[in-house]
């Protein structure tokens, strides 16, 4: 059988699988199976929130970035059986065999058990996390008019960010410029009070000290309530209580949005593979499944020994596994012999609100709103396809990237 008619199958369509499958064009019959119609750019999320960027820049369409070189299918994959090479996908009758099967599903957000945490708080993983929260913000400051004492307006505007890590930090810093722009913008009297809530004694806890003075300089200056060493016991419709040096605390939210952790997809958790105790797929460092020569893992589902932990559950080692994967995939179906790669720290670089971030180059931290530029581009760089890339360098550049102010409902 020609090397080009053999099947692919890809299921997961993120930084693992999406890279995969347009790696892999021209070389094999590639299928790329997901559970949306589009891939989602997460890094620049924060910045879709606050609407510097729009959703075509970093949600595009499969079908946009295929051509006709890869096969789409939209459907969520439900069950795999091995033995047979055979998948089922929710939306089709049929069964899609392959002769190599590519997981890349990704993680899911770990509520970790808190009471009323999955009903309550809200995620922020996709564009309709992202909508739904900043149509929150709006619906809230509709509510307050500019006669409110500020003490009443701040309590009315209350939003907690769970998860002191770089997607919490990023995220209360995000919201924080919103709102403080609205409340110009309103007439508003006081501030929002965005409050970020982190277990451990220290945010940001994977990066460096450098990088993390620079955060910290930058969430004192946006007034942003940092509470260490502080645990969410339950989240409520509207509000939350934590626990500080063992005091009970309970504070009403608007929305309380969790930030606090990612588990493996639950696809991964019913397939009978090899796993580790977090339920991550264990693979060998070719990327094939243990003991399962045509499955290949990658991404936040895979577990590769060696991998620097500072790389574990990044998109920036998705990328890198992709190249990987799809050289392996080639060798694999022509019968050669597979390699290894190690994979490199690409560093540093996180949004902190709609004017500032913080991006670490040559080993020094560089701050403000040339980080915030360099980031942009940076991920322009990143985006999948020359195409699509360039359409996007040209929308920023000739658009520009200011944010879209949280406007009372009903103005556009
Ligand atoms: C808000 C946010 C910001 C982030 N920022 C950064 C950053 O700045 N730098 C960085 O390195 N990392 C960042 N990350 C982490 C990064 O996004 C992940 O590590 C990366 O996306 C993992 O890639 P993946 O391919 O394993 O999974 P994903 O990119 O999550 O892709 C999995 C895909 O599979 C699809 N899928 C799930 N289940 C099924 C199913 N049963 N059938 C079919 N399809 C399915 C999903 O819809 C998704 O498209 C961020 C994460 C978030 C949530």
């Amino acid at each position: 059988m020609a090397q080009q008619s053999k099947k692919v199958l890809i299921v997961g369509g993120g930084f693992g699988g999406l890279f995969t499958a347009l790696e892999l064009a021209g070389s094999a019959d590639v299928t790329l199976v997901s559970d949306t119609d589009y891939f989602c750019f997460r890094p620049l999320l924060y910045e879709y929130l606050s609407g510097e960027v729009e959703a075509w820049h970093i949600a595009p369409d499969y079908k946009e970035l295929f051509g006709g070189d890869i096969n789409f299918v939209r459907g969520e994959a439900e069950e795999i059986n091995f033995e047979n090479r055979k998948a089922k996908i929710s939306s089709r009758d049929e069964l899609f065999d392959y002769d190599a099967l590519v997981l890349a599903v990704g993680g899911v957000t770990n509520f970790w058990n808190v009471t009323g945490a999955e009903e309550f708080a809200l995620p922020f993983r996709t564009i309709a996390d992202a909508d739904r929260l900043r149509n929150q913000m709006v619906r809230a400051l509709d509510k307050v008019s500019p006669t409110l004492a500020p003490q009443d307006a701040r309590e009315k505007l209350t939003f907690a960010v769970v998860g002191g890590g770089a997607s919490g930090v990023e995220l209360s810093t995000k919201m924080s410029d919103l709102l403080t722009d609205a409340f110009r913008r309103r007439g508003l009297k006081g501030e929002p009070h965005v409050l970020l809530v982190e277990m451990s004694d220290r945010i940001v806890p994977g990066m460096g000290e450098d990088i993390r003075e620079y955060v910290e300089k930058v969430l004192l200056e946006k007034h942003i309530d940092v509470n260490l060493q502080t645990k969410v016991l339950e989240v409520k419709p509207h509000g939350i209580v934590y626990e500080h040096n063992g005091k009970q605390t309970e504070i009403e939210t608007v929305t309380t949005v969790w930030t606090a952790g990612v588990k493996v997809n639950p696809l991964i958790e019913k397939l009978n593979l090899p796993k580790d105790k977090h339920n991550l797929i264990l693979v060998n460092p070719t990327l094939q499944v243990k003991d399962f020569d045509n499955v290949f893992a990658l991404g936040d589902i895979a577990k590769v020994e060696a991998v620097a932990p500072i790389l574990v559950g990044t998109a920036q080692l998705a990328f890198q596994e992709s190249d990987l994967l799809a050289a392996n995939i080639r060798a694999f179906l022509s019968g050669k012999s597979l390699k290894a790669k190690q994979f490199e720290e690409m560093g540093e670089a996180v949004s902190l609100g709609t004017s500032d971030g913080a991006v670490l180059i040559g080993g020094n931290v560089v701050g403000g709103f040339l980080a915030r530029d360099a980031r942009f581009a940076l991920y322009t760089s990143r985006l999948p396809t020359w195409h699509h890339r360039l359409k996007v360098g040209a929308s920023w550049f000739f658009g520009g990237t200011m944010p879209k102010p949280l406007q009372p409902l009903g103005i556009s």
